[in-house]
């Protein structure tokens, strides 16, 4: 006769070993301010949880070359890095360096998403105007409207007389375009003449590689050669 219970295999208990942890136990491997960078670190864009360790422990290894002058200049940094009043810009002067440097045009004004397009488009050194930093676009099902980004204040400096040409820097996603139109809408009547940046084909990029929406864009906003 068999017995009626026959324990299986998977369901015996293993007595736990205190050597092996789990590889999803949250067991501690340094004090509270270093797990304190490095979940700090860890939030910081482009760095997960397996780089802000690297990063952690590289700058506690470099303590004297990097921890220490990286402390003063964010505490510098928190100090004195503000939002310019006039563009949306961050900079350490409000108004900021751009708004107020002399040699820019000031007859165009540039509009920009984020502060990161913004440099994206200095970077690029092509043209030498000021700028106008919306703080995000459009997007009514996230509950972002006009209000929330700095519209008003765009209208206003197109009021302003100097302004003749508004340039819409914005992403070209449904967001971004959602936002150029509206943006637009809102500038009608004031004499600033409103442009887009192309869409179309990247420097260096070839045809077979391109989506069908880029391809269109390119054949619709084509120039003469
Ligand atoms: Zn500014």
């Amino acid at each position: 006769m068999l017995p009626s219970k026959i324990p299986l295999a998977g369901a015996l208990p293993i007595p736990a070993d205190p050597r092996y942890t789990s590889r999803m136990s949250s067991k501690r491997i340094a004090g509270p301010e270093i797990e304190r960078l490095i979940q700090l670190l860890a939030k910081v864009p482009g760095l997960g949880p397996r780089s802000a360790r690297r990063a952690a422990l590289h700058l506690i290894k470099k303590k004297d070359q990097l921890l220490v002058p990286l402390s003063a200049a964010m505490a510098d940094a928190v100090d004195k890095v503000r939002v310019c009043s006039t563009c949306g810009n961050v900079d350490s002067s409000d108004p900021c360096t751009i708004c107020t440097d002399p040699r820019r045009d000031g007859s165009t004004i540039i509009v920009v998403e984020d502060v990161a397009d913004l440099w994206a488009l200095e970077r690029s050194g092509a043209l030498s105007a000021r700028y106008h930093v919306l703080g995000g676009t459009l997007a009514p099902l996230d509950g972002i409207g006009p209000d929330d980004l700095t519209i008003d204040q765009l209208v206003r400096r197109a009021s302003e007389g100097e302004v003749t040409e508004i340039i819409l820097a914005v992403n070209a996603t449904v967001d971004g375009q959602t936002t150029a139109h509206y943006v637009t809408d809102r500038l009608a009547g004031f004499g600033v003449r409103v442009t887009r940046l192309a869409h179309g084909v990247p420097v260096g990029g070839e045809l077979d590689y391109l989506d069908e929406g880029t391809i269109a864009a390119a054949l619709k906003s084509r120039t003469a050669f």
